[in-house]
This record gives C-alpha cells, sequence and structure tokens, in this order.
C-alpha cells in the first residue's frame, strides 16, 4: 500500500511539475501592468496622452483602476496580452514587437476620441484608422468608448492588432525602405456582411506565407491562432479566441483556400445560427 501510494505521489508531482511549466500564466498584476504602461507600452505604442484625445492624466495614470472599466486599464491589458504571450516556437510572430515596431513608423500613434461615425449609418465602431490628408504617412489608430466597452476579454488586444495593420500605407522602414501598403478591405460576397454593400471583408483566407499580405482581418485571424494554440494562454480565453476564428472564417473573408480550415482547426459556423 505504501509503495503504491508513494508511486502514486511521484506521478502527481510530476504531473504538477509538468502544468506548472507549461501551464496557463496568470495576468500581470496592477501595480505591474501600471509599471509597464507607463514605463513601456505609452511610449512603445505611441499612445498619445492629450487630455482632449484620451483622458489620461500624466500625473496619476501610474494609478490606474485595475476593474475593467477604466480605459487606461484596458488598453494596458490588450498591450499586456502581447506582451505576455511571445513566441512559444521558433519563427513565430513576436506580435508585440510587430505592433511596436508599426507604431513606431512615421508619426503613427494610438489616439482616443468617444465615437466615429464614418459611413454616417450609425455604425458602432470601435477603432479606425485615419491618416492626415496633407501628409499621408501621419496616421493613427482611434479607438472609441466601444473598444473600451464591448466586455469582451480579448476583443481589445486582436482589435490593436488587426488596426495596427490599416495603418501599413505610404510608410517606410526606419532604414529608409518602403513597405507594400496594406491591401485594405473588400465588399462582402460571403457571409453576414454579403450584399450588404459592406467594405470589411478580407479577399482570401490563406496559408500562412499568404496570410502576411493580407488586411486587418488577416491579421487577426493569425494572431487569434497563435493566442488558442499558446500553452500560457488561460483556457477561457483561447475558447474566445476559437469562437472569433469561426466567426471570422464565417463572415469576414470572401475565398477559402481549400484545406485552410483543416490546416488551422477552425470549422464555419452552420448558417442557422448566423
Ligand atoms: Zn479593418
Amino acid at each position: 500500500m505504501r509503495a503504491i501510494g508513494r508511486q502514486a505521489l511521484k506521478c502527481a508531482v510530476i504531473a504538477f511539475a509538468a502544468l506548472a511549466a507549461v501551464g496557463a500564466r496568470a495576468e500581470q498584476s496592477c501595480p505591474d501592468l501600471n509599471r509597464a504602461y507607463v514605463e513601456r507600452y505609452v511610449p512603445d505604442f505611441h499612445i498619445d496622452p492629450a487630455p482632449h484625445f484620451f483622458d489620461i492624466d500624466l500625473d496619476t495614470h501610474d494609478n490606474f483602476r485595475c476593474d475593467g472599466r477604466d480605459r487606461n486599464h484596458l488598453l494596458a491589458r490588450a498591450i499586456g496580452d502581447l506582451d505576455s504571450w511571445r513566441p512559444f516556437e521558433d519563427e513565430q510572430t513576436d506580435f508585440y514587437d510587430m505592433l511596436k515596431l508599426i507604431l513606431s513608423l512615421g508619426e503613427n500613434a494610438i489616439r482616443y476620441t468617444s465615437s466615429l461615425d464614418k459611413d454616417g449609418a450609425g455604425t458602432r465602431t470601435e477603432a479606425q484608422v485615419f491618416f492626415d490628408e496633407n501628409d499621408p504617412s501621419r496616421s493613427a489608430v482611434f479607438l472609441t468608448d466601444n473598444f473600451f466597452s464591448n466586455g469582451k476579454r480579448l476583443r481589445p488586444t486582436y482589435s490593436l492588432v488587426h488596426e495596427a495593420r490599416h495603418t501599413i500605407k505610404h510608410k517606410l522602414l526606419p532604414d529608409g525602405r518602403a513597405l507594400p501598403d496594406e491591401p485594405g478591405h473588400v465588399v462582402c460576397t460571403r457571409g453576414l456582411h454579403a450584399g450588404r454593400g459592406r467594405k470589411v471583408c478580407d479577399a482570401v483566407l490563406d496559408f500562412e506565407a499568404q496570410m502576411a499580405f493580407g488586411s486587418g482581418n488577416s491579421y487577426e485571424f493569425m494572431f487569434l491562432v497563435f493566442v488558442r494554440d499558446h500553452p500560457q494562454v488561460p483556457q477561457p480565453i483561447k475558447d474566445e479566441a476559437q469562437q472569433h476564428l469561426s466567426y471570422l472564417a464565417t463572415h469576414m473573408f470572401n475565398e477559402i483556400v481549400p484545406g485552410t480550415l483543416e490546416h488551422y482547426g477552425v470549422e464555419l459556423i452552420p448558417k442557422a445560427d448566423w
């Protein structure tokens, strides 16, 4: 009995050690997140602290409330996700570094505005990229109240990845080389938005090598695959990623290259559930 008990205990200890090694990582504590936001995220992501754009009080923003309602906290948590979930396999994209680079190009910035109604139809836009007409290399990702109040844990994070992609227009790398412009969205011909004339879809859901040339939905999709498969991401967030992957594949691409859904492990949403 004792030998069996000891063996069982040994197995349990080994199993626990293995779990601890690859298990989900707890979220950053509020003070840690505050510090990272002030010291790195605000400068790295070119967050514009001007009060009329974003209600950060520079004297106090190292004391934001971690209650899920403070805009600075929600933006910090989104960037904190990118900071926490670094590549776990060779040749994966480091999304923190990628967004940091993108947001340093030209005079990119992240700004706040209470709401946007670009098409005049009352569309509840969460975030939008605008370019300076006089100097198209200047652009900003505007985040609206809807970005901060949609209630979904992962949504601000993948929205940032999506919008950052849209800023790659008229941009030069630090060494002066021109970057190819992102292709932009196309009018949807598949899924929920088909027939509505809405230009919110990407042209093709393709394999990884081609997705790098896609628009915002392609980058959002690749980020969600990375999150879903990441060993340190908590299960509820992986579940949200998987659910949103299905949404994107069903509604946000006009064409699906055969074999890609199986490759990415994503199922389409049956039409009855749209
Ligand atoms: Zn977009």
